[in-house]
């Protein structure tokens, strides 16, 4: 069963939720506070993917975000963030959101964004023994494909898991001109329903975790007016 985290103080907002994830095919566990939230997140280490609001009464969703990405379990998080506070989607995606859906929103579009984030993230539990097993080499940087981690000069790099799928596909395609549009999809699906800004963010938040000096990129190159590229 898929089990999806929802933390919303509003009752009338958590059960919407929560009903359109049921009538989905997802098992839902509620919370009203970012307290609350983490406490259940520790009870059900099966929780695949968290969404949560940002204004709640006590801590609030991007401090929830951050602390979940310290625990470093593999979750997808989704932040559900008002229409007037533009500037929390840029804040989320910052403490280690995956994604993010504006309030008020349709059924079906929770319901697409929570798909294909699950898609992204893959059904398996942690624990699951790997498939494959495989690695992109582009010194000083390593990609193992099958414990999806990334080194470099053998220091690991903590990735969320979106983080990790837009490198890999960089390493895969060295020294080639990725657009934008194009990372979009391969990352996010055709069927997302975001904007293309989305990718900026990321490359963003990966400068900072991967270049020598984030203000003057040498591994993700920009390609002006295009997209970005993986400087072998
Ligand atoms: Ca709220």
């Amino acid at each position: 069963m898929r089990k999806v985290l929802v933390l919303e103080d509003e009752d009338s907002i958590r059960s919407f939720v929560v009903l359109n994830l049921q009538r989905a095919g997802y098992q839902t566990v509620e919370a009203s506070t970012g307290e609350d939230a983490l406490e259940l997140m520790k009870q059900n280490p099966d929780i695949r993917l968290a969404l949560l609001d940002v204004m709640l009464p006590g801590i609030d969703g991007f401090e929830v975000c951050r602390r979940i990405r310290a625990s470093g379990k593999k979750v997808g998080i989704i932040m559900l963030t008002a229409r007037s506070q533009e500037m929390d989607k840029v804040t989320g995606l910052m403490t280690g959101a995956d994604d993010y859906v504006t309030k008020p929103f349709s059924p079906a579009e929770l319901t697409a964004r929570v798909d294909a984030l699950y898609r992204r993230i893959g059904d398996a539990p942690e624990s699951a023994p790997p498939v494959r097993s495989g690695e992109i080499s582009s010194p000083p940087f390593l990609l193992n494909t099958r414990n999806r981690t990334l080194e470099k000069n053998g220091q690991r790099i903590k990735l969320t898991q979106v983080e990790y799928t837009v490198m890999k596909l960089l390493m895969e395609n060295p020294g080639k001109a990725l657009s934008r549009e194009e990372i979009l999809e391969a990352v996010w699906g055709r069927d997302y329903y975001g904007e293309v800004k989305i990718v900026d963010v990321n490359i963003r938040r990966l400068r900072l975790k991967v270049e020598d000096d984030p203000t003057t990129p040498t591994y993700i190159t920009t390609v002006w007016g295009y997209g970005y590229k993986w400087e072998a």
